[in-house]
């Protein structure tokens, strides 16, 4: 029952994708901050698919600037 209804809209009229063993995985996690489900496959529409991709990618994005950010605030104040 749980394969056909997406985990974040709760749409059950479309396609699903098990985002489990994928980086999307990640993204959900940090979203939902459910630790406890962590056993559970978790399925979402592609239209969740695609903001979780962006979630992503502005995490990623958001952790480079992070990195740079620190290397600038060493360098200014060392
Ligand atoms: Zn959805």
């Amino acid at each position: 029952m749980l394969d056909n209804l997406c985990w974040i809209c709760l749409d059950k009229n479309t396609k699903m994708y098990r985002i489990d063993d994928t980086y999307l995985r990640q993204a959900y996690d940090a979203i939902t901050s459910k630790h406890d489900m962590l056993d559970m496959s978790v399925y979402t529409c592609y239209m969740c698919t695609w903001f979780l991709n962006k979630c992503h990618k502005l995490m990623t994005q958001a952790l480079k600037a992070q990195d740079i950010m620190k290397q600038y605030l060493e360098t200014k104040f060392c």
